[in-house]
């Protein structure tokens, strides 16, 4: 159906250093740096990008490590876990893998049995069990059958969760069901990245975005004509999304949810072969053109990271 997204695209969040983040990411996690390259609106800060062996579209961990930054608060407004989904029989495994790193709780949500913790910087994480996920895991670190398929979604913190249902339903989401304070929507032509939860509880505090914070959600799109329907009818409902802008890996659309949440609808193409070889991705300082002459400056300033040549 054309004005629809077909599933997560990335999240990208704020840490307080990249060393830690990219730690988590690709060696408890088990991910892949698909690309490591700077913030457009602050060349000194890394844009670190995790994902499955391309980093497609439902699989990308996006990350601006702010070096030093203060932790966050959770609270409504925004998307206050990032779910990865792993094979239904791995979580024991993934137990036992990542409790050395701090506190993992098991917990069952919409008949799925999931592990909760936080990541380094206080986000909340959770790794789903879920059951014939087709998706083709990164196993550079962790083997195929525990590997990380890619998101199962995120859980919004809202006041309010009304507004968003409307919007989600719009953008392509069917309300698959209600538990507690959850609402489970899921897109109706997903990319396995399918699942948006809303928790609505109106006496919740709003967010304080900092470390450990997810800065926005990013919808995915196959192309730009894709994205300009989806922004046709955004804009028809009275949303007021920013035009397409050219974010060197994708195009993105940007928009304030109803309940806080900043969202972006972002397009497949280029992708992260755009400038490097399938086998070298992430391996490589990238910077957008317009701070390609801060090169020398930057690497002086940026953490050195393992696996990047200067
Ligand atoms: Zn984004």
């Amino acid at each position: 159906m054309s004005g629809t997204v077909n599933g997560l695209h990335h999240v990208t969040m704020i840490a307080s250093g990249a060393v830690a983040n990219n730690a988590f990411y690709t060696e408890a996690l088990g991910l892949r740096r698909v690309k490591t390259t700077v913030n457009f609106d602050a060349p000194d800060v890394y844009h670190l990008y995790f994902g499955d062996e391309l980093g497609r579209a439902g699989t990308v961990m996006t990350s601006f490590p702010f070096k030093g930054a203060a932790r966050g608060r959770r609270g409504a407004g925004e998307a206050a876990e990032t779910s990865f989904a792993v094979p239904a029989g791995s979580l024991s495994a993934w137990e036992e893998r990542l409790s050395p790193l701090g506190p993992v709780r098991r917990e069952t949500r919409f008949g799925q049995e999931r592990l909760a913790l936080e990541g380094p910087d206080g986000e909340g994480i959770a790794l789903v069990g879920v059951e014939g996920d087709a998706r083709t895991p990164w196993t550079g670190v962790v083997g195929e059958e525990m590997g990380v398929r890619g998101f199962q979604g995120v859980t919004l913190w809202l006041r309010d969760a009304g507004p968003t249902v409307e919007l989600l339903t719009l953008m392509g989401y069917d309300e698959e069901g209600r538990e507690g304070a959850f609402i489970r929507m899921r897109a109706r032509n997903g990319n396995g990245a399918d699942v948006v939860d809303l928790r609505e509880d109106r006496s919740l505090p709003f967010a304080q975005q900092s470390a450990g914070s997810v800065h926005h959600i990013a919808f995915s799109v196959p192309d730009r004509a894709a994205q300009a329907e989806v922004r046709r009818a955004l804009s028809e409902v009275g949303f007021q999304p920013t035009p397409s802008i050219d974010r060197d890996y994708f195009y993105a659309i940007y928009f304030r949810s109803p309940g806080g949440v900043l969202f972006e609808v972002a397009t497949e193409e280029p992708g992260f072969t755009r400038d490097e070889a399938a086998e070298a991705l992430g391996t490589a300082l990238k910077l957008p053109k317009q701070h390609a002459h801060l090169r020398d400056a930057l690497k002086r300033q940026l953490e050195p990271l393992d696996g990047v040549q200067s």
